[in-house]
């Protein structure tokens, strides 16, 4: 039996394959839906439409947060396809999240949106650092817990080798 699922915003939504003539590829809000005839392509079509989600999804909330904590200065938002890594911020005020985030729960992809803001007030990991996101984000612990538990699964999903 074919039991492939898609991680979207922490949940893992089944596959359906079907018979629709109208139809390749979409997600109805439980299930993904795919043609069967493009079940090959799964991983691309998933990928395409999880990039998709994770651009504006990312963009909209680095725009909440950063209004909520005041916390202001970035450039430009950039989704990336960085190996081994959820976000950076450069010294040119870029702020880059990988796609992949966005198979995990919302409150780690607010962690990391967090993380890389409060880069913007830090450019470093210094004890000052940790201390502005413990202010706004008390428990932060336990979502770095959940990547280093979890986030290789998800970073593995259409890497390249
Ligand atoms: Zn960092």
């Amino acid at each position: 039996m074919f039991d492939f699922k898609i991680s979207y915003l922490g949940t893992e939504r089944p596959i359906l394959v079907i018979d629709d003539e109208l139809l390749t590829f979409k997600y109805d809000g439980e299930n993904f839906l795919v043609h069967k005839r493009y079940l090959g392509d799964i991983s691309v079509l998933a990928e395409w439409w999880l990039r998709k989600q994770a651009a504006t999804y990312i963009q909209d909330r680095v725009v909440e947060i950063s209004e909520k904590t005041g916390i202001d200065g970035y450039k430009r938002i950039r989704i990336s396809n960085a190996v081994s890594r959820w976000g950076s911020c450069s010294s040119n005020k870029t702020l880059s999240f990988n796609w992949r985030l966005i198979m995990a729960p919302i409150d780690v992809i607010d962690y990391v949106i967090v993380h890389e803001l409060a880069h913007l007030v830090e450019m470093n990991h210094s004890k000052k650092f940790w201390g502005i996101l413990g202010e706004i984000m008390p428990d932060y612990m336990d979502k770095r817990r959940w990547l280093r538990i979890h986030g290789r699964k998800l970073m593995m999903f259409n890497k390249n080798p």
